[in-house]
């Protein structure tokens, strides 16, 4: 049977739930232990995929299609796993199957209420990785969005305290992620929060087991000790997480401060290995001595916000490992670009992504960058609209057909190069409607993604309506615009590259979202790979240019 470990919140939001409760399972994997995570989120959307990112950052889409939290990104990329729609689950998909049920007329004329109808959902979903056809897990770890005292998350805690005693105090753990705030005036770090978040979680009968401690500054022995005396847990179950450079040190630090081995000897788990993570380590340890530096510019309309291309920024960090590199991304807002500005916004970078998008809010500029990335050989990888916008450049300045456009944007455009799928026309639902998911791609022999992926099929993760159109493809292949990957079922293009070009794809897919700590995404690698030669041939050029001066 598998043990859950569930982790709350309390005191404040951003504390890195995800990132502690990826951390965890890290190092539970790391001992051999079959490990999933699964999380709960208390909004009334039944999933992210309809939210603006400025609300939610990205929004991560898995294997089977599923519009997820991005906290399940972390999951994926920290232990190399797949996870599924079952894995986020919110208030909103919660009560739509309960509301289904009563108008099924499942509740045999009850009166249907959050206890125990809602919390008997909550709980059957908790369950169900762990019940579910190959899901033989050790252990599932259950983050709980939002924060303890949240009106929205209370039937999330009292669906924890029922399964507690459903389970047994053995199989079923609470670890508390809180805040020790720092008064730089008094010099001293604060433990009363935590001990009043620790009382409320009490108020609704849960007790954590662990407390784990996010703080800028290490906890000496008497903070420790305080909040142990005053929050029921015992000594070595206060754990420190100090500020970390990276998220990717957490899994270390947690291992330091013992997490693991207070989680398993809490659990009763004995059938362990010992810990090695020689893998994560070398990460690590290429991660902290880059040999170098790159800039690549990241063009996309949601730049304020790091979480919205949450995943993207990750695969550059995976990515720059694979090549001993430091890759600083660059955000440059794609409304601001046009013809004027874009070779000095553009100066020092060695490399363009141009980001997924929806509507019409900076396409031009993301145009614009494109076709500065083509005319000067800058290595350019575009994602999903970033690759629709490629084609649409391609076709307005190569092929000369000035008002192509996606019809997206221009529904009455005179040459709709990229335009809606056929099974999308009739679609008028906006949750969970486009094409999403895993789908085959072939590969053309000798292209640049097939020197990346050395493989010719592949299976990458979409997310999109909007689609090549077909008609056009000879003429962009005859003016030097391939389509380097189709989808050998439906014939859809899935990459397209210049062959005049020392790198430049375009995909529909996302690859991003497969990119992980240990297995970097082989297009973010071919890609880096290619801004990095880039970088040395200008910084050539450069020193030639001066020496022959
Ligand atoms: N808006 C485009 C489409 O729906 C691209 C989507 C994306 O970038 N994820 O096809």
């Amino acid at each position: 049977m598998a043990k859950y470990i569930f982790v709350t919140g309390g005191v404040s939001s951003s504390l890195g739930k995800g990132i502690i409760s990826a951390s965890l399972g890290t190092l539970l994997i790391d001992r051999g232990l079959k490990v999933t995570i699964q999380k709960f989120d208390p909004y009334i959307n039944v999933d992210p995929g309809t939210m603006n990112p400025y609300e939610h950052g990205e929004c991560f889409v898995t294997e089977d299609g599923a519009e997820t939290d991005l906290d399940l990104g972390h999951y994926e990329r920290f232990l190399g796993i797949d996870t599924s729609q079952a894995n986020n689950v919110t208030t909103g998909r919660i009560y739509n199957t309960v509301i289904q049920n009563e108008r099924a007329g499942v509740y045999l004329g009850k009166t249907v209420q959050v206890i125990p109808h809602i919390t008997d959902e909550i709980k059957r979903r908790m369950k169900l990785l762990s019940s579910s056809g190959d899901g033989a897990y050790d252990i599932v770890i259950t983050e709980l969005g939002g924060t303890v005292g949240d009106i929205e998350s209370l039937p999330y805690v009292e669906a924890v305290r029922q399964l507690r005693w459903e389970l047994g105090h053995v199989n079923c753990l609470v670890v508390h992620l809180t805040l020790i705030p720092y008064l730089s005036a008094a010099k001293e770090l604060k433990t009363k929060p935590t001990q009043h978040s620790v009382q409320l979680l009490s108020q609704y009968g849960l007790t954590p087991d662990v407390i784990v401690c996010r703080t800028e500054h290490t906890l000496t022995d008497e903070v420790k000790a305080k909040i142990s005396r005053f929050c029921n847990v015992e000594s070595n179950s206060v754990i420190e997480a100090i500020d970390a450079s990276s998220i990717y040190q957490v899994p270390l630090i947690m291992q330091q401060e013992g997490l693991d081995q207070v989680v398993l000897d809490k659990l009763r788990i004995s059938n362990y290995s010992k810990l090695k993570l020689n893998r994560w380590k070398r990460f690590i340890n290429k991660l902290n001595n880059p040999v170098g530096e790159i800039n690549i510019g990241l063009v996309g309309k949601y730049v304020e916000l790091q979480d919205a291309y949450k995943s993207i920024l990750e695969a550059f960090v995976h990515a720059g490992v694979a090549n001993s590199i430091k890759v600083n991304v660059v955000s440059i807002h794609s409304e601001i670009l046009d013809d004027q500005n874009i070779a000095e916004e553009f100066s020092g970078l060695s490399g363009l992504l141009v980001a997924p998008g929806f509507g019409d809010r900076g396409v031009e500029g993301k145009i614009e960058a494109i076709r500065y990335a083509r005319e000067n050989k800058l290595p350019f990888l575009g994602i999903c609209l970033g690759m629709q916008c490629a084609v649409i450049e391609f076709a307005r300045n190569v092929l000369g057909l000035a008002d192509a456009h996606t019809t997206e944007v221009e529904p009455d455009t005179a040459h709709p190069v990229i335009y809606l799928m056929e099974e999308q026309k009739s679609i008028v639902r906006k949750g969970g409607t486009m094409r999403l998911g895993s789908f085959d791609c072939k590969l053309a022999s000798g292209t640049q993604s097939h020197k990346a992926y050395k493989k010719k099929n592949i299976v990458e993760r979409h997310r999109h309506r909007y689609e090549f159109n077909n008609e056009y493809l000879a003429q962009f292949e005859a003016a030097g615009m391939i389509a380097a990957g189709k989808n050998p079922d439906a014939d859809l293009v899935e990459v397209v590259e210049v062959l005049d070009h020392p790198w430049f794809v375009g995909a529909q897919f996302h690859p991003e979202y497969k990119s992980r700590v240990l297995k970097p995404h082989p297009l973010f690698v071919a890609f880096v790979k290619a801004a990095a030669k880039y970088a040395e041939s200008n910084a050539d050029n450069s020193l030639l240019a001066e020496t022959t001066v």
